[in-house]
C-alpha cells in the first residue's frame, strides 16, 4: 500500500485481517498530508443536500452511524447549532424541514434536531447574533483529531502482522516475473516485491499511477481548505457553531481541545502543497467576526495553530482541466482496479467513508484472487468493560480537576493498554488542560513509529494544534521530556 493517510491505513488493516502479507509505506509520517488537515468531522454531509446528492448523503450517514457504533470513545456525537442570518441559504422553516429530512435520511442515527426562535437561540448561545433564529442537528467529531484516528487503523494493521514504514517513499516500480518490483527510498534504498500494489496516495494518486504506468479512468482536482485554531474557546457548550460566510458557504466553529478551531474554505488549486496565506487568514477571521457577536473580536494575534490541505475530488478522466461548477463537485470516492497490472487505486473520498473504502479494497482483492477469507475485527475499539476501573485508578492518582481529562483521554486513545501506560506512578498533566501525561508521551514515543516532535505532538497527539509554538517552548517539563526521548 502506497500512502498511509486514512485510505492506506484502512486498506492495510482490512487486508491484513483478511490474511494477506501487507506492507504499508508513506513518504512522510503516518497521516502527514490530507488526513491531518480535515475538519475532524464524521458526518453525513448535510450541505450536500443542497446539491440534491441524496444518495451520497444517505451513504455518508450510514457510514457515520457505523463508525459511531464502533468507536464509542474516539468518535463523539456533537450538536451543530446553525445561526440563520441573511447569508444562510434558507430560513427557519426550510432549515427545520432540512434538518428533519437529514435526521430521517440518516435513519435517526443521532439525537433529533431542534429549531429555536431568535430569543431562545441567543439564550442558548450568547455569541450568536441577536435576532437570528437557529436550528440544531447532530453529527460527530474526532476529539483527538483525524491523524490519531488514522493511527488507530495502523495499529490494528500492525497487530495483524502488517509491516508499516513511515518516511519510506515509492520511487520506482516495474512489473517483474513474480509481481511488482518496487524501489523504496527511506533511510536506505530497498527493493521489495509485491503481487499487488494498492495506490492510496491521496492527492498524489495520479503521480503514483504514472509511476506504475497504470492510468486510472477518473481524474482528480484539488480544493484547498484551511482552518485556524484560536487561543480561546468561543462557545462554552460542547457544540459546533455552523455559520454562513459572505459567499453563502457553510463554515464552522469547532472544538479543538480546550480551544476553538474555525474554518474551512474551498478554493480550487492545482498544486496539492498548500499553506495558509494572509488572505485566507483575513478572510476566515472577518467571517467569524461578522457572523458572531463576540465581546472581544478575533484578531490575527489570537491564532495559535493553522491547518491547510486539499480535498482530492474525483472527476471524469477528460474533465480535470475544466470544471464548470466547482462547489458542486461530488465528495464521493472511487476504487479502480487494473486487473492486468494488479493495481488498485483509491481516488477521492472522506474520512467518514473509510470503512467502505476498506471493504471495497477487500472486494477488489477478492476479485483479483488474493483473498479467500473475510476480514474480521479490522476496525473498532476494544472492550469497554474496564473503563470505569481505569477512571477510578486515575482519580486516585491525580489532581481532582485533571483526573477526568486524563482518564478519558488515555482510555480513548489506547483502550485497555491504558493500564500498562500509566504504570503505578502519580499522574500529572504535562500540558495543562489537555489530559496528557508524561507516561502517555513516553509510551507513544516508544511504540508508535515516532521519529520527530511533529509526529508526536501534531499527529499522535493534538498538542501542537491546541497550543502555540511559544506556549510549548515555555513548557520546561515538556521540553526536558522531549530531549530525554531524543526528539
Ligand atoms: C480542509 C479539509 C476538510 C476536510 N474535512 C473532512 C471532514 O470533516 N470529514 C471527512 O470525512 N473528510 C474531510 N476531508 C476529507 C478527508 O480529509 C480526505 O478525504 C482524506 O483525508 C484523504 O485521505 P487519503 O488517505 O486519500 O490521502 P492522504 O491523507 O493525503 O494520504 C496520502 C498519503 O500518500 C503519501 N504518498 C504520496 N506519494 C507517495 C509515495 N510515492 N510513496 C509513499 N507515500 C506516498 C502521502 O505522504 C500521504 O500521506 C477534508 C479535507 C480537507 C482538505
Amino acid at each position: 500500500m502506497i500512502g498511509a493517510g486514512i485510505n492506506g491505513a484502512v486498506a492495510a488493516s482490512a487486508a491484513s485481517a483478511a490474511g494477506l502479507r501487507v506492507l504499508l509505506v508513506d513518504k512522510g509520517d503516518i497521516a502527514n498530508f490530507t488526513s491531518q488537515e480535515s475538519s475532524n468531522l464524521v458526518w453525513g454531509g448535510i450541505k450536500y443536500l443542497q446539491g440534491y446528492e441524496f444518495g451520497l448523503v444517505f451513504k455518508l450517514c450510514l457510514a457515520r452511524n457505523h463508525l459511531m457504533r464502533n468507536y464509542p470513545n474516539q468518535i463523539r456525537q456533537i450538536g451543530f447549532l446553525a445561526s440563520l442570518g441573511p447569508t444562510a441559504p434558507f430560513g427557519r422553516l426550510l432549515g427545520t424541514f432540512g434538518t428533519l429530512f437529514y435526521w430521517g435520511i440518516g435513519l435517526l442515527g443521532t439525537k433529533p434536531p431542534a429549531s429555536y426562535s431568535a430569543k431562545t437561540a441567543k439564550k442558548l448561545e450568547p455569541n450568536l447574533i441577536t435576532g437570528r433564529a437557529a436550528i440544531k442537528y447532530y453529527d460527530a467529531e474526532l476529539p483527538d483529531n483525524d491523524s490519531r484516528f488514522v493511527f488507530d487503523f495502523v495499529r490494528h494493521a500492525i497487530k495483524q502482522g502488517a509491516d508499516v514504514r513511515n518516511y519510506t517513499e515509492l520511487t520506482a516500480a516495474k512489473p517483474g516475473t513474480n509481481g511488482w518490483e518496487l524501489e523504496l527510498s527511506g533511510k536506505d534504498k530497498t527493493t521489495v516485491t509485491a503481487t499487488t500494489v494498492i495506490n492510496t496516495a491521496g492527492p498524489f494518486a495520479k503521480n503514483v499511477s504514472e509511476l506504475l504506468q497504470a492510468p486510472t479512468n477518473a481524474g482528480l482536482v484539488f480544493s484547498k481548505g484551511i482552518h485556524l485554531v484560536l487561543n480561546r474557546k468561543i462557545t462554552e457548550l460542547n457544540q459546533v457553531l455552523a455559520l454562513w460566510d459572505e459567499q453563502e458557504r457553510l463554515f464552522y466553529v469547532l472544538p479543538m481541545g480546550d480551544r476553538s478551531m474555525v474554518g474551512t474554505t474551498d478554493t480550487r488549486v492545482d498544486d496539492p502543497h498548500t499553506k495558509v496565506t494572509q488572505a485566507d487568514r483575513d478572510f476566515v477571521i472577518k467571517q467569524v467576526n461578522a457572523q458572531l457577536e463576540l465581546e472581544v473580536p478575533i484578531t490575527p494575534a489570537d491564532v495559535v495553530a493553522e491547518r491547510s490541505g486539499v480535498r482530492p475530488l474525483v472527476v471524469d478522466g477528460g474533465q480535470s482541466g475544466d470544471v464548470a461548477d466547482w462547489h458542486q463537485l461530488s465528495r464521493k470516492h472511487i476504487v479502480e482496479a487494473n486487473k492486468a497490472l494488479s493495481v488498485v487505486t483509491v481516488l477521492g473520498g472522506k474520512l467518514t467513508d473509510c470503512l467502505n473504502v476498506g471493504k471495497e479494497i477487500v472486494q477488489e482483492l477478492t476479485r483479483l484472487g488474493h483473498i479467500t477469507k473475510r476480514p474480521v475485527n479490522w476496525f473498532g475499539e476494544g472492550s469497554q468493560l474496564r473503563q470505569e476501573d481505569f477512571s477510578a485508578l486515575v482519580a486516585a492518582r491525580s489532581d481532582r480537576d485533571a483526573a477526568p481529562r486524563i482518564a478519558e483521554g488515555i482510555w480513548r486513545r489506547h483502550g485497555e493498554a491504558a493500564f500498562e501506560i500509566i504504570g503505578d506512578s502519580p499522574l500529572e498533566e504535562i500540558v495543562a488542560g489537555l489530559g496528557i501525561t508524561e507516561q502517555e508521551i513516553r509510551h507513544i514515543a516508544e511504540h508508535e513509529l515516532v521519529h520527530t516532535r511533529e509526529d508526536l505532538l501534531r499527529r499522535r497527539l493534538p498538542v501542537k494544534m491546541a497550543r502555540s509554538d511559544r506556549e510549548l517552548a515555555d513548557n520546561e517539563k515538556l521540553q526536558e521530556l522531549l530531549v530525554d526521548l531524543g526528539l
